[in-house]
């Protein structure tokens, strides 16, 4: 077999491919043997053969014979991954998936994270559904939530993978699937989502207001305005310059307006739920104060 032809079966893979799966094709030692002597391809581990120009992921994890897996697949896929910058949860090495009964294969030098759910792997990206499955058991509800309301976002998930991702979570996390939508422009919204959920407070989400043809990220009690500013760089004065209008315009149809950026609901949460339940007494008492009047 010609080494063109050799490199393009591997292309044609992935990338990496298994030495016996190119015997198969019909090339023999000799062609492999000067394939690699040409720097045309490269030896992962026994029996394993990469293209150079593979992905270095996909080269990693195949040294564990083995896919990218769990928050390293979801990356890759575009999914937003959370970071709670918590370096228990490693959640900037590489995770691979060596299948239900891989060995612990080793390179060096390796930080990976293996995983090893039940079924065959190969080479390449895990599924979507079994990354998201992964996160779950892997980073825990608030990283599974984000990354299942992202790749929803992103047209990654039909309904069908919905299902299979839920059945695949343990029962007590089951609940997470259930209050996805598809509709959070950020993992922003999805986190301060969960974390009111948790205290017990529901939102409206995405809200059209029509006297400010606008939509706004929550509505609380139909009275509280919450926003969530998930962009990394604001756009400068205009920006913040529309945000101010628009408090106002809401303002003076009678709306309550809270406004939390990037670092205050991962980092100072507790001032965030704070302020949020606080004004929501006050904006209670008022309501009440005004029903009474109306009575
Ligand atoms: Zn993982
Ligand atoms: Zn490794």
């Amino acid at each position: 077999m010609y080494t063109a032809d050799l490199t393009d079966a591997i292309a044609l893979r992935g990338g990496v491919v298994r030495t016996s799966a190119l015997r198969g094709l019909g090339a023999t030692a000799s062609d492999i043997r000067r394939a690699h002597r040409a720097g045309e391809i490269m030896r992962l581990r026994e029996g394993v053969l990469a293209l150079p120009s593979a992905d270095p992921d996909v080269r990693d994890a195949a040294r564990h014979r083995g896919e990218v897996a769990c928050v390293s697949a979801l990356r890759r896929a575009g999914v937003w991954i959370f970071d709670p910058l918590n370096p228990t949860r490693a959640v900037h090495a590489l995770h691979v998936w060596v299948g239900g009964s891989g060995r612990r294969h080793r390179h060096g030098p390796c930080a990976c994270i293996t995983h090893n759910d039940a079924g065959t792997s190969g080479f390449g990206s895990t599924s979507i559904v079994l990354a998201l499955v992964q996160v779950a058991r892997c980073q825990g509800a608030e990283c599974f939530f984000a990354a299942f309301e992202s790749a929803w976002h992103r047209g990654l998930l039909t309904r069908r993978m919905r299902k299979e991702v839920r059945a695949g979570l343990p029962a007590s996390m089951r609940y997470l699937v259930d209050l996805a939508r598809p509709d959070a422009d950020s993992g922003l919204e999805s986190l301060l989502r969960l974390r009111l959920h948790r205290i017990g407070i529901t939102l409206q989400t995405q809200v059209w207001i029509a006297e400010i043809a606008g939509r706004v990220d929550f509505l609380l009690d139909g009275i509280l305005i919450l926003e969530t500013d998930g962009r990394e760089n604001h756009d400068g004065p205009s920006r913040r310059h529309q945000d101010l209008l628009r408090d106002a315009r809401t303002a003076a149809l009678g709306f309550d307006t809270l406004r939390f950026d990037y670092a205050m609901v991962i980092h100072d949460w507790p001032v965030v739920e704070a302020a949020i339940l606080a004004r929501r007494r006050v904006l209670g008492s008022r309501l009440g104060r005004m029903a009474g009047v109306l009575r």
